[in-house]
């Protein structure tokens, strides 16, 4: 079994590096926060006190961080995982990041003989924690092939999209496609409570109808509860906006929808709302 790297033990990334370690992969670990790591050593994985030092044991690095200049830190930074990387290994980034980026670093890192996948994620900390993830990949088909019982030990929807790139790409329409739905979700909530309606009985009707979507059911009960905790926090849903917003603008065309939400989240982040989950959107209303 190849020896795995894991990079970012974040929300997603802590039980993403659970079920590679379920899987039986040897797996070692990093984060810039050094306890993050503790919970996965008590579990069996290796620390490593650096990115070249993860590098240097690993055949395959995966990333999990929040945004581009992270990954560009944490591969080719002064202590970049760049310095410990061998010829022949592979690096998953599985962050939400640029696609632009990404083709730079592909090509940055086959300079050194390496591999790279994009390998971004939908499902949320819910779905990291059952590896049922929807994992969309751009790269070669050959690497992907490769790399596919590793992507199989965290996701259940696993999909190939062509060259570098196009997996970050695919992200940007899901998180664009999210954004409205979690909009729908908050609106339609503070409709059903403007009405006086009985909301849990509202969102479970909606969510088992036409209207539904995983926002409606899994965000909804969340709102009415009053829990703005971040499963996936507004700053990093306002990232990926930006991102989806970099990428229609290169593309050319009319996404009235995006510029909306874009504009609510930055509004949102403006308001202080950036630490709670984006269900706190809601929140913009107060
Ligand atoms: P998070 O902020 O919870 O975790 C990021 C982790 O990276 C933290 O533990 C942080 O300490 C670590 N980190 C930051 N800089 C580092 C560095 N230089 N070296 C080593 N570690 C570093 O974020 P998250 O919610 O886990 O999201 C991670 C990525 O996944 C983001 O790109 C996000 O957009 C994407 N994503 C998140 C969700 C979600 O629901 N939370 C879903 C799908 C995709």
């Amino acid at each position: 079994m190849p020896k795995v790297g894991f990079a970012g033990l974040g929300i997603m990334g802590q039980p993403m590096a659970r079920r590679l370690l379920a899987a039986g992969f040897p797996l070692t670990v990093f984060d810039i926060s050094p306890a993050r790591a503790d919970p996965l050593i008590a579990a069996g994985a290796s620390g490593a006190s650096s990115a070249p030092e993860l590098a240097a044991q690993s055949d395959v690095f995966i990333t999990m961080l929040p945004d581009t200049p992270d990954v560009e830190s944490v591969l080719f930074g002064e202590k970049g995982a760049w310095l410990g990387l061998k010829p022949g290994s592979i690096v998953i980034d599985m962050s939400t990041i640029s696609p632009s980026a990404t083709v730079k670093f592909a090509a940055r890192l086959a300079e050194k003989g390496c591999e790279m996948l994009d390998a971004p994620v939908s499902g949320g900390q819910p779905g990291a924690v059952a590896g049922t993830l929807s994992i969309m990949v751009g790269g070669k088909k050959e690497v992907f092939d490769q790399c596919l019982p590793i992507l199989q030990a965290m996701g259940k929807t696993i999909n190939f999209f062509g060259p570098h790139g196009n997996g970050q790409k695919t992200k940007a329409v899901n998180q664009l496609v999210g954004s409205l739905n979690v909009l729908a979700m908050a609106e339609g909530v503070r409709l059903a409570r403007a009405a006086g309606l009985d909301l849990d009985a509202t969102v479970r009707t909606v969510a088992g109808g036409a209207a539904g979507s995983w926002m409606v059911a899994n965000l909804g009960p969340k709102v009415i509860a009053g829990d703005f905790a971040p499963g996936f926090a507004i700053k990093l849903h306002h990232k990926d906006l930006r991102l989806v917003h970099e990428l229609a603008a290169e593309l050319g065309g009319e996404y009235p929808g995006l510029e909306l939400t874009y504009s609510l989240f930055t509004a949102a982040v403006e308001k202080g709302l950036g630490g709670q989950g984006n269900q706190g959107l809601i929140n913009l209303w107060k």
